[in-house]
């Protein structure tokens, strides 16, 4: 519930003017809602017009995106990108590819990543990018001429002191080549301009694992400082089967629990016998397949269509790792019926407020997305630090790094959480601590 005066008036605002954009919205409302005790006792955020300031992004660039593809037709996308705040660095963020993006989607994203990269420790500002183009059913050669038109615009409002993108849905290694390759060809400058890119030009160890593998470290350690519990003998449910859903299946396996579910948008595979990760990594990574390949190969597996009932498989931890609002009220009742205790997210947003409440009135621990997800981008920030030192460092040495800032993520949240009487919240905490050090900086900066 909004009760703060400056909070309820700085939401209206937000509701009048992007009243269209209820993805961006949601994101908004949840963190006002943990935010009414840090505005209370810090008035200078009030009389500094923080957070009218940070609901409005800095700026929002809305392009056309033209390319020729295989039979010669002209096709036309939508790209964005939203530099939403650089109060503690350049603009940081993914760029998302999928026919569901609009502006709305790209500002929820946004500003949910001004407090996930604060929540780092690493010097990074909040932005986000992407395009409704669809690369399901396009050929490589279409889907390289489709970035090389989309960083034919981009490359004018990003650099590596500037904007930094990376991956987000559907934009991956090959995307982030393509991306890369036009970007240097235009400026004619071999910069760490973006993060996920190929070992051979810059990319950083561990950075393809450490969205999955960050949210396992990030959920270990809350599981042991709060519930003195780990993933050994646990039973997981991970949507998705994705970058983010493999390598938290492969990261979760080796902490001694069993997954027993991945998904796409067309359904979802049970295999009470643990799922093999070796087959589902050939099926999405191998040659792009859908998942309902798996039950095919594998005996024992159950395939159904429809992506919602994998939210009724039993167990004891859930990590959706798909998409936003992924998981609404009636699934969350649904994981609670069946025994499940704890639920962070990997991907952005996957629960709605409905969902959140179900977690919150039956006890679960709830992890919620810029706090749990914040390994990707957190090795980004390592990525760029490499960059700018022009060397690399080993896989052990950027995956311990990775541990250490999943864990420090816990702790800070935990730490404001009880400095604001919200104790053991890990959402309260994520907001605001990650609230905290981007307001002070805004304010220290004076009217932006
Ligand atoms: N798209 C990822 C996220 O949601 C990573 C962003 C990045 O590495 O810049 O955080």
């Amino acid at each position: 519930m909004l009760t703060d005066e400056y909070v309820k008036k700085v939401y209206a605002q937000v509701e009048k003017r992007d009243g269209d954009q209820p993805e961006f919205l949601q994101a908004v409302r949840e963190v006002f809602e943990s935010l009414q005790p840090v505005v209370e006792k810090h008035p200078e955020y009030e009389a500094n017009g923080v957070l009218e300031r940070l609901v409005e992004p800095e700026r929002v660039v809305k392009f056309r995106v033209a390319w020729v593809d295989d039979s010669g037709k002209v096709q036309v996308n939508r790209g964005y990108r939203v530099q939403f705040n650089s109060a503690i660095g350049p603009y940081k963020g993914g760029l998302r590819f999928h026919p569901t993006v609009n502006e709305g989607v790209i500002k929820f994203l946004g500003f949910e990543q001004i407090l996930k990269n604060s929540l780092t420790t690493l010097p990074m500002g909040g932005g986000k990018g992407g395009s409704d183009f669809d690369p399901k059913g396009k050929s490589d050669a279409e889907v390289m001429r489709f970035c090389q038109a989309f960083m034919t615009e981009l490359s004018r409002h990003i650099g590596q002191f500037t904007d930094v993108p990376a991956g987000d849905i559907n934009v991956g290694a090959r995307e982030i080549g393509y991306l890369f390759g036009q970007y240097k060809r235009i400026r004619d400058e071999y910069s760490g301009v973006l993060t996920g890119k190929g070992l051979e030009f810059g990319g950083s160890l561990a950075r393809t694992e450490a969205t999955g593998y960050g949210l396992c470290y990030y959920t270990a350690e809350a599981l042991r400082v709060l519930r003195n519990d780990s993933f050994e003998g646990k039973t997981v449910v991970i949507s998705g089967s994705g970058n983010v859903a493999i390598f938290a299946t492969e990261k979760a396996q080796a902490l001694g629990a069993k997954v027993v579910t991945a998904s796409d948008s067309n359904g979802y595979v049970y295999d009470p016998n643990g799922i093999q990760l070796d087959v589902v990594k050939d099926i999405k990574l191998g040659h792009r397949g859908r998942i309902k390949e798996y039950a095919e190969r594998v005996p024992g597996a159950e395939y159904h269509e429809g992506c919602k009932g994998v939210w009724t498989v039993p167990c004891d931890i859930a990590l959706p790792c798909a998409t936003q609002n992924e998981i609404d009220g009636e699934s969350a009742e649904a994981l609670v019926k069946n025994g499940c205790k704890v639920v962070c997210e990997g991907a952005n947003m996957p629960s709605t407020p409905e969902a959140i409440e179900v977690y919150q009135k039956n006890g679960l621990l709830y992890g919620p997305a810029k706090a749990a997800n914040a390994g990707g981008v957190a090795v980004s920030g390592l990525e760029m630090s490499q960059n700018s030192y022009r060397l690399s460092w080993t896989f052990e040495e950027t995956d311990a790094k990775l541990k250490s800032i999943m864990e420090s993520i816990v702790a800070n949240s935990l730490a404001a959480a009880k400095e604001y009487g919200e104790e053991g919240d890990l959402m309260a905490g994520a907001n605001i601590a990650g609230f905290v050090k981007v307001a002070d900086a805004m304010v220290a900066q004076g009217v932006l």
